[in-house]
């Protein structure tokens, strides 16, 4: 059986995350952060010492990796064997090469085949910017978050984050395989009109109206 799933979109530092963790921790579901999943690969294709725009290299690397998303706490933690991969995630230099690791097309196979089938395992908050469109896009929950470029800069730097918000979001939108676009029935969402607790707010009572309570909804 498939459980349900909330699909969040949005670009870098559109307060998505905020609420998608909102939303998971009220619904008891779990919580899945996919760009997490793309910087774990870029951080190991950067640690082999790769080009992170090498399709051959990144093509071995998939081969031979050793790469589990397993369910702890609620949330997926990212390993290679036994080694946690979250700590090494959200360096400014992990930021600078994301969105070219991204782009390969072997590399979004492999992982949203992984993403897909958490679906078996739980319901599902899951955030990234193809859920929608591609991971999980018979979902009947889509949003598309989305702030202003001078909003969204602010919070990377109170974050104390070095991020070319710009230089990844053209990436991201431009590139053929897919690409971050609102799905047609998706609903945006502006994190800089309502906070992140009003919005997880609206998205909650949406999904409690139409899912029946059972194990899974409280
Ligand atoms: O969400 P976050 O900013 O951590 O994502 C890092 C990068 O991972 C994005 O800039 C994008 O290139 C890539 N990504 C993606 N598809 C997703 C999630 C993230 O291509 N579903």
């Amino acid at each position: 059986m498939l459980h349900p799933v909330i699909c969040i979109d949005g670009p870098a530092a559109s307060g998505k995350s905020t609420v998608a963790r909102l939303v998971a921790h009220d619904l008891n579901f779990v919580y899945v952060d996919t760009g997490a999943m793309y910087r774990a690969f870029t951080f190991l294709t950067l640690e082999a010492g790769h080009d992170p725009t090498s399709r051959a290299r990144i093509k071995q690397l998939l081969e031979k990796v050793d790469f589990h998303a397993d369910i702890r706490d609620g949330e997926i933690a990212l390993c290679e064997g036994k080694r946690d991969l979250t700590p090494h995630i959200r360096l400014p230099e992990i930021n600078a090469a994301v969105s070219h690791v991204s782009t390969l097309p072997e590399l979004r196979e492999y992982l949203v085949n992984l993403q897909r089938k958490l679906r078996l395992i739980a319901p599902l908050v899951m955030e990234g910017r193809d859920i929608g469109t591609v991971v999980c896009s018979d979902s009947p929950f889509k949003y598309f978050i989305d702030a202003c470029p001078t909003v969204r800069a602010e919070r990377r730097r109170k974050q104390g984050q070095e991020d070319n918000l710009a230089a990844r979001d053209k990436i991201d939108s431009s590139r053929s395989a897919a690409p971050l676009v609102r799905a047609a029935d998706a609903t945006l969402l502006d994190s800089g009109k309502h906070d992140a607790r009003a919005l997880a707010d609206r998205i909650i009572t949406e999904v409690r109206s139409r899912l029946q309570p059972g194990p899974s909804l409280p």
